[in-house]
Formats: C-alpha cells, sequence, structure tokens
C-alpha cells in the first residue's frame, strides 16, 4: 500500500509500504477515506522526537471498515468508522474511568498510545491506504448515515474538536464565562468553537496569524493580533481589567522554550497574566518532554519556565494532557449530524495523498492559508 513515511526531520515521502493487517483477533483493518495533517504531526516532522525513521505518520483517520478480527462483533464491514486519535483497551483502570489517553495496556508504562506518535506505542499512522486499529470494537466509533456527505466534519472527530473541547472543560468554561484562547491553529480555533457552543459570552483567540484570526472572528470570537500590540493589555481591557474567567492554551511547543531555557514560556505567562485569580487554565497544547536536537544548544529536558509564583498568588488552577477523544465523540457527532455545528470550516486544503510532502511543509511554515489538511488517500 502507499503511505506517508517519516524519513527524519523534514523529509516525509509517500512511499510503497507493506500492507495494514488484521493482526490480533480483536483488530479491524480500515481502509482510509481521510487523513488529517495535525499540528502534533509537526513535532515529529521538526524532529523534536525520537520517531524512528520508517514509520507512518497520521493520527487523524475514517475510513471504512474492510476485515474485522474473529473476536470482533460489534463492528461490522462496510461500517464508516472514525478513530479517536488515541488507542484504548477499553478494560484497564484508565480506560474504566473514560480516561482513553492514558489507556494502561496499550503502552505500559508511558502515557496512553496513539497511531503514528512518537512515543506512544508502535502503531502505524492512517496517513496510508490502510489501517489496523487494535481493540477495534472499543476504538472504532460508527458513523450515522450522513457521514459520506459530512466527512470532512466527521474526520474532526479523531481529534481537532474533541481536543478543542477537551481544553475548555479543563478550564471549566460556564455559561456566561470570558475565555481566553491562545492560538488559532486547528485545536484553538476548535476550543473557540467548544467555548461558544457552552455560551461564553465573550471569546479572545489570540495568534500571530491573521487568516487564522480570521477564522475565529468568522466563529464570533475577538481575534486578538500579537504583531499589533500588546495583547496581554488588549484582554485585560476587554475584561474591565479583572481578565477573563478562564483560559485556554492551544499552541504547546515554542521555539524559545527548548532553544533558552531562562526564556519563560510565552502563553503560559500571557494566561497567567490574563485569567482573572482563581481562574482554571486548560492546557492542551504539547510541551513535549525531550528535544533530542538540544544537545547543542541550551534546553534541558522537558522543562518549561513560566511564573509558578504569579500562578500561585493568584490561586489559579490548570488541567492538562491530552484530550481522551472517546468520552466526547458520542456527543460531538451528534452535534455533527443534527447539524448544530460543522467543524470542517477549518479545512483548507482536501488533497490526494502524494500530495502530502508538499502539505506537510507548507503547513509547517503556516503558510498563508493552510490551516488544515485533509488528505484523500483513496483518490
Ligand atoms: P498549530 O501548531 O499550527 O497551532 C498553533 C497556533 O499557535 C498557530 O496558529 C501559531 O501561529 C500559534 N502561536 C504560536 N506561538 C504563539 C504565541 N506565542 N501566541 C499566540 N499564538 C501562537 O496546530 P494545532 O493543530 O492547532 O496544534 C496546536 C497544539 O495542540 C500543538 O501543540 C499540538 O501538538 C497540540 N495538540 C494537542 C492535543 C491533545 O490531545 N492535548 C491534540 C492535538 C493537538
Ligand atoms: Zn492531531
Amino acid at each position: 500500500m502507499k503511505a506517508l513515511v517519516y524519513n527524519g526531520p523534514h523529509d516525509v515521502s509517500v512511499n510503497e509500504v507493506p500492507d495494514a493487517k488484521i493482526e490480533r483477533a480483536t483488530d479491524v483493518l480500515v481502509k482510509i477515506t481521510s487523513a488529517n495533517i495535525c499540528g502534533s504531526d509537526l513535532h515529529m516532522y521538526e524532529g523534536r522526537t525520537d520517531m524512528e525513521s520508517g514509520r507512518i505518520l497520521g493520527h487523524e483517520n475514517l475510513g471504512v471498515v474492510i476485515e474485522v478480527g474473529p473476536a470482533v462483533d460489534r463492528v461490522k464491514v462496510g461500517d464508516r468508522v472514525c478513530l479517536p486519535f488515541n488507542i484504548g483497551c477499553g478494560f484497564c483502570a484508565n480506560c474504566e474511568k473514560g480516561l482513553t489517553g492514558y489507556c494502561l495496556t496499550v503502552n505500559p508504562g508511558s502515557a496512553g498510545g496513539a497511531y503514528g506518535f512518537a512515543g506512544m506505542g508502535p502503531y502505524s499512522g492512517g496517513q496510508a491506504e490502510y489501517l489496523r486499529v487494535p481493540y477495534g470494537d472499543f476504538n472504532c466509533l460508527v458513523l450515522p448515515r450522513d457521514s459520506e456527505e459530512k466527512e470532512n466534519d466527521y474526520v474532526m472527530l479523531s481529534d481537532v474538536f474533541p481536543t478543542g473541547y477537551h481544553a475548555t472543560e479543563l478550564a471549566g468554561v460556564q455559561s456566561g464565562d470570558n475565555v481566553v484562547i491562545y492560538g488559532a491553529g486547528p485545536v484553538g480555533l476548535m476550543a473557540a468553537c467548544a467555548a461558544t457552543l457552552k455560551g461564553a459570552s465573550q471569546v479572545m483567540v489570540v495568534d500571530t496569524h491573521k487568516d487564522r484570526l480570521q477564522l475565529a472572528e468568522k466563529l464570533g470570537a475577538i481575534p486578538i493580533d500579537d504583531t499589533e500590540g500588546d495583547g496581554v493589555e488588549k484582554i485585560m481591557a476587554l475584561t474591565d481589567g479583572k481578565g477573563a474567567d478562564c483560559g485556554c492554551e492551544c499552541v504547546g511547543y515554542q521555539c524559545c522554550n527548548m532553544h533558552r531555557e531562562e526564556v519563560p514560556n510565552l502563553t503560559m505567562n500571557n494566561l497567567v497574566q490574563t485569567v482573572k485569580a482563581t481562574g482554571r487554565i486548560g492546557v492542551v497544547g504539547v510541551f513535549l518532554p525531550e528535544d533530542p536536537g538540544a544537545a547543542d544548544k541550551l534546553a534541558k529536558k522537558g522543562q518549561i519556565a513560566f511564573d509558578f509564583g504569579q500562578f500561585w498568588f493568584k490561586g489559579q488552577s490548570m488541567g492538562t494532557g491530552q484530550a481522551n477523544v472517546k468520552a466526547y465523540n458520542r456527543k460531538l457527532s451528534r452535534l455533527i449530524e443534527h447539524d448544530k455545528v460543522n467543524p470542517s470550516w477549518i479545512v483548507s486544503h482536501e488533497l490526494p495523498l502524494a500530495d502530502a510532502p508538499e502539505a506537510y511543509a507548507n503547513f509547517n511554515e503556516r503558510k498563508n492559508g493552510w490551516t488544515k489538511v485533509v488528505l484523500k488517500p483513496g483518490k
């Protein structure tokens, strides 16, 4: 089959690789029809992880079931399914509680499993013609009848829609709240969408890219361009000097964190400043635990400097980590089915798999107009 393979930093290619196949009785085999490129893929792409060369990338996948293992009895051949990026077993202590991002079976001793991701188990990604789905009965979200015509909406259930939603859960967004969101990438835009769905009174979205801020504005959020004046001052003015009720971090890794350890993290510090005393901060941006390229730089592995003193003094609290996609996606799927939300509004490019290397380069540069790429391996 054809698949997008990681060769090394800034080097991916579409190669002929052995077909994905059923390996265990509980597996499901899916023919991929949509596979997104995610901001998280860029951590591998830019060489910030210990990703082995030759691995297939892609954790935002949707497709049609073409084969099921002998122990699979819920999912059927022909079902159209969206695959949460977390791989869970369904029966460990964390999965039992809905914390499928932290499954204790699929990647023992670490932090959960995912398709095509460094440090999250040996699982291949879905930027390919076929994908093996472990524990298929548990990990396939069977989609409703309108899934073919709304494929670009439903594929967002694999990650960015539930992740944006998770950011607002971690931040404790309530109806009437004013909310500040750092990052207008796909995740930040989805967090703004989730905050709006929850009835936030004011959603302020901070970024440095005008095209992405325009999408936030389309949604009804207040765009704050950090290249034009002091975003922190603007947020304080918009909240009568009190700060927002809560905030979301949807940026993660920023160059200065890793290259110069004395430089504090911008978004975390800005959130501590712009969220009111006792407010909650939801951090879904990924701060990598290690930087393999750091040996020649000043970086310390995994240490992110931010103003903990001010955070403590304001009595703020914080929630962090991967979205437990499965905990949300049944309900979020219904919102799509009943046209309450159509997350495909973030899609800027729909491309064949062959164009993936170029798409990676453009998305990595955050080139104007490249917000979200959906690859179509069948085309
Ligand atoms: P992305 O990385 O393109 O989005 C980041 C956005 O932040 C960009 O638009 C960029 O311009 C903006 N930005 C950079 N520095 C900034 C700053 N100092 N202030 C304000 N904005 C700034 O793509 P994405 O897909 O939206 O991913 C965002 C983050 O979410 C990544 O770290 C990704 O790994 C992470 N993520 C986490 C989960 C999870 O489960 N927790 C899931 C998916 C993605
Ligand atoms: Zn993703």
